[in-house]
């Protein structure tokens, strides 16, 4: 496996892998990487001959007070996992290599930008779209993998990609968890084990909106107080926002109804976790 600094080398990579038949596919990441990341860069591998995952901190996506230095960073275990699952390339570049001194184009979607995550983190889907079409236009990748994890992020990637009428497929993967309900993430290291017990309580909200749905309750209101009820039973749990939305437009839904993304974001401490489900 390759690890390639440049986006010029990345792009030379992708066109003769291109160019040799091959189906390019990216695996975004920040790296830090857990059984999650693993499913993307597997599911990556089942329907691309020649797979890259881009390991990138990306600064553009964190508020000033939010934990862009403290980031965990584990490159080498990272590259060592990338290889195991057979992807070709490591794409690690310096920040400023995706963002040249006085850089000063971003990519916005507009509206969705400012919904669930957006709301709480201003500029946050601003980066994260301005970095996802860096990595876009340097790999020139037909499918490029995500996880639903990041229900929002999916959204404002989809539209991105259709607005400026991107050549790569976005393809979502299942949400990854712990025995327990726990949602992998890169942030759970951040978590003390009173913390980590307490963070059970979103799988809890999740678990509970699904019962209902299973049951024939379509009412958002009635919903969102179950998910409110089953988040309150753990005071430590500071709730952002608990959603019942369209996915496509992350707008408030009347009804609940298959395909409504129910999402949820709550601080543990001072770490916040977020987790969802689309209803069946
Ligand atoms: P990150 O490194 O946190 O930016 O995540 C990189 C990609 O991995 C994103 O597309 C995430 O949605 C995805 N991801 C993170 N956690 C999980 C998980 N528990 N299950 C599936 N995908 C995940």
């Amino acid at each position: 496996m390759k690890i390639v600094l440049s986006v010029n080398e990345l792009r030379a990579w992708s066109r003769s892998a291109h160019a040799a038949g091959k189906v390019v596919g990216l695996v975004p990441t920040m790296g830090a990487l857990h059984g999650g990341h693993a499913s993307l860069i597997r599911a990556a591998r089942s329907r691309c001959g020649a797979v890259a995952v881009s390991i990138f901190v990306n600064p553009t996506q964190f508020g000033p007070h939010e934990d862009f230095a403290r980031y965990p960073r584990t490159f080498d275990a990272d590259c060592a996992l990338a290889a195991s699952l057979g992807a070709e390339v490591v794409f690690a570049p310096a920040v400023e290599e995706l963002y040249p001194a006085g850089a000063a184009t971003f990519v916005e979607v507009e509206g969705l930008s400012n919904r669930l995550d957006g709301a709480s983190r201003p500029g946050h889907f601003r980066g994260v779209a301005t970095v996802v079409a860096k990595l876009f236009i340097a790999a020139e990748p037909a499918l490029a993998f995500f996880g639903q994890k990041d229900a929002a992020q999916v959204a404002v990637l989809r539209r991105m990609t259709s607005d400026l009428r991107l050549a790569t497929e976005i393809v979502v993967c299942p949400i990854v968890r712990e025995g327990d309900g726990l949602a992998l993430s890169s942030r759970n290291v951040y978590l003390s084990a009173e913390e980590r017990s307490q963070a059970l309580a979103l799988g809890r909200a999740i678990g509970a909106v699904e019962a209902l749905v299973g049951h024939g309750q379509r009412d958002p209101g009635v919903l969102i107080e179950a998910a409110q009820a089953a988040l309150g039973g753990e005071p430590a749990v500071r709730v952002d926002y608990i959603a019942l939305v369209d996915w496509a437009t992350l707008e408030p839904v009347e009804t609940a109804a298959p395909g409504t993304l129910f999402a949820v974001a709550a601080w543990v401490g001072s770490t916040r976790l977020i987790d969802n489900t689309v209803l069946s």
